[in-house]
């Protein structure tokens, strides 16, 4: 038996009664096949309905053949014959409706203004994507920044025009295809075509399975959130209705608290970041100059230690990090004897520095690190060993201080 799908007949039907005419116990659940049904399978890139079936909650719904299918959880008590109340999750059912005739109308009046065809649609959680593909007017082969702004322009007219969203089916693909439609039929027989507003300068019209509004005012706003080069095509990101209302809402949650922390209006708010951005610039660049004031010196200060002659010679420079210490020693590889050790204890790290002839760097990290859990590597003049912890330095130093003597 066909399933009748109440939706078609009332899509505003939020609860009704069926009679379960079968009942398949699989292993993902019951599956309930009803006479009839207001949930909506999945289809045109529309989401499955939300809701319950008896109480329970329903966890999928697809259509195959003529029949929709409901899967609930398993073991549940239901038998053949049973007559049923189904209640919609309404506020996801309206939410699939205003984002869904939102794609209807930004589709509709991107092939009106430049003959782009909706060749892909995703409806994600947090927005929706349509792939456009400029193939129908050969005055217009790239989307602007200007044109998008005149589609979205255009897409909430069309919705503020409050038009009638409204369904017709055909039996036959002759009939269908005297409505002016925006692609290319793709069916022969049992057609439905949804067109918003009038026939003679349709918003949108287009043959579409999936539930609708009555009106267009009820889509509310549809925003454009990006535009992505994709596959010779141009995928637009936006969203309609709640979503694109709580992204509104979210966004100004954020210009408010950059508002606050850059003492901003909204209206001046860039030029505060750009300036605060200029005096980060000019305090990175004096820093970097003072750095190399301080590097010059510490290098001279370890050179003049070097001279002593010792094995290893051991430095520690406060505020100095990883980058900067690579830089003071490896100037000085020709002036060292033994072995220089230089401490990066914010980093737990030592950096080792020789001349490569008398302490190979590299094969002493190799052959100590692992004694007290350290990790690292690096050549015969240049290495560096990460420890566990700060701590371990100096243990690790009079370990090596051990090895090293003659
Ligand atoms: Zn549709």
């Amino acid at each position: 038996m066909n399933t009748i799908k109440l939706y078609q007949k009332d899509v505003y039907l939020k609860k009704f009664h069926g009679q379960i005419e079968q009942i398949l116990r699989e292993k993902e659940g019951d599956i309930l096949i009803l006479d009839q049904t207001a949930f909506f399978p999945e289809g045109g890139g529309q989401p499955w309905d939300r809701g319950t079936l008896a109480g329970f909650a329903v966890e999928k719904v697809w259509e195959d053949g003529d029949q929709i299918f409901h899967q609930i959880p398993g073991g549940s008590e239901l038998k053949e014959g049973d007559v049923i109340e189904g209640v919609l999750d309404w506020t996801a059912r309206f939410r699939n409706m205003q984002r869904h005739c939102g794609e209807h109308i930004l589709s509709g009046i991107f092939y009106q203004e430049c003959g782009g065809v909706n060749r892909g649609f995703h409806m994600g959680e947090e927005y929706m994507t349509i792939d456009i593909s400029l193939e129908e007017d050969p005055d217009c082969t790239i989307l602007t920044p200007e044109i998008l702004q005149k589609v979205e322009a255009l897409a909430n007219q069309a919705i503020w025009a409050n038009l009638p969203v409204i369904t017709r089916t055909f039996e036959s693909r002759e009939e269908a295809d005297a409505l002016p439609m925006r692609k290319q039929l793709a069916l022969e027989e049992d057609i439905t075509i949804v067109c918003v507003g009038s026939l003679e300068n349709p918003a949108d019209c287009v043959a579409c399975c999936g539930t609708h509004p009555s009106t267009s005012g009820q889509v509310g706003l549809i925003k454009i959130y990006k535009m992505e080069n994709y596959k010779g095509m141009f995928r637009i990101y936006f969203d309609a209705g709640a979503d694109a209302l709580s992204d509104y809402q979210h966004k100004h949650q954020l210009v408010d608290q950059l508002n606050k922390r850059y003492s901003a209006s909204t209206g001046d708010l860039m030029d505060k970041i750009l300036a605060q951005e200029e005096k980060n610039k000019a305090v990175r660049t004096r820093l970097h100059q003072l750095r190399q004031v301080v590097i010059r010196e510490k290098t001279e200060e370890t050179a003049t230690r070097l001279r002593d002659g010792h094995t290893l010679t051991v430095m520690e420079f406060e505020g100095l990090d990883l980058e900067d210490l690579t830089q003071l020693g490896r100037p000085l590889t020709d002036e060292i004897h033994g072995l220089l050790a230089l401490i990066c204890r914010e980093a737990s790290t030592l950096l080792f520095f020789s001349n490569g002839k008398k302490a190979d760097c590299g094969k002493l990290v190799r052959e100590t690190a692992s004694i007290y859990n350290g990790k690292g590597g690096g050549n015969a003049t240049h290495a560096r060993v990460i420890l566990p912890k700060p701590e371990n330095i100096d243990i690790y130093l009079d370990l090596l201080e051990k090895h090293l003597r003659p």
